[in-house]
């Protein structure tokens, strides 16, 4: 990561590529127990939030990224009541997921505090739900609370975490799918941010044989755009217990109640279209 010329760059060493944004000052800068957080006002993109050198979130893309970690699990369940997110501490996919009238209860499990603290400072519009009686935001390790989760209570989890190193390198592997597993009622989905289809592809294989070695019956990869991580172009990675991931709920989101910035049951179908190189390294 480097400021010069009052452009932020995180470097990215493993594909040789960069993503940069031209910024205005740098509102915000602490190392916490867990991470480092920088906060900058940018020209064109918003706010900027930085962890440990990575893009979070921009005021201007996050949306691509939150609705595609909520909707199209929450249009798949046919009526998940209880959604838990790991990680997420900006709130924003928590935001989305509040949009679902069916869902009773939402609890977002961030290791660190001080990342939603600064989202309601910096981020406000993503904190908007924060209050909504069925949210429930706890400040533990995802991988420890995961592991005491009562059998078979939950109807969606959603690993909304940083890159597989620090604090989230143990939310990436078969014990804590595992863990997921044995969490999710029948018929439960995980999602997982599975990051850049281009720049990870090892890494997403990686994810999806874990998925399939802790239980799950079902494992599908949906790609969206994400200007602000590395390639432009990220992933979500579901997978399923003992139902199949084949269809979703498409009337549904075709008549959803609430606003949505990129989500349809259009993007949704497109999301789940598989280019060549992908099918043939996924084996589908
Ligand atoms: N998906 C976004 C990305 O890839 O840039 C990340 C958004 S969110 C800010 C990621 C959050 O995961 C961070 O706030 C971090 O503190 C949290 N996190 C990392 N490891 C965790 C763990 N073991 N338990 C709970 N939260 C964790």
């Amino acid at each position: 990561m480097s400021v010069e010329e009052n452009w932020f760059n995180e470097r990215h060493d493993y594909s040789g590529s960069s993503i940069g944004f031209r910024v205005k000052q740098l509102l915000h800068a602490e190392k916490t127990p867990f991470q480092s957080i920088e906060i900058y006002d940018t020209t064109d993109w918003g706010k900027l939030m930085v962890i440990d050198g990575c893009t979070m979130v921009t005021t201007r893309d996050n949306f691509l990224y939150h609705e595609m970690m909520a909707h199209p699990a929450l249009f798949t369940h046919p009526r998940a009541k209880r959604v838990v997110i790991i990680g997420g501490g900006d709130c924003g996919t928590l935001r989305e997921v509040l949009k679902h009238d069916e869902v009773e209860s939402a609890v977002q499990v961030e290791i660190d505090e001080r990342v939603t603290r600064l989202a309601e400072k910096y981020f406000p519009e993503l904190c908007e739900s924060n209050s909504d009686p069925r949210a429930q935001l706890l400040f533990i390790d995802g991988i420890k609370w995961m592991a005491e989760c009562e059998g078979e209570t939950l109807d969606i989890v959603i690993v909304d975490s940083t890159d597989p190193i620090g604090p989230a390198e143990g939310l990436f592997n078969e014990a804590f799918y595992h863990c997921c597993l044995k969490a999710l009622r029948p018929g439960g989905i995980l999602v997982q941010q599975s990051e850049s289809p281009l720049a990870h592809l090892p890494l997403l294989k990686t994810i999806r044989n874990a998925m399939k070695a802790a239980g799950f019956h079902a494992v599908r990869t949906l790609t969206f755009p994400q200007p602000c991580y590395p390639t432009g172009w990220w992933s979500s990675t579901l997978a399923r217990k003992g139902v199949d991931l084949s269809t979703f709920r498409e009337r549904g989101a075709a008549a959803k109640q609430f606003s949505t910035r990129y989500y349809n049951a259009e993007m949704h179908k497109a999301a789940l279209a598989m280019p060549e190189f992908l099918k043939e390294a996924l084996g589908e």
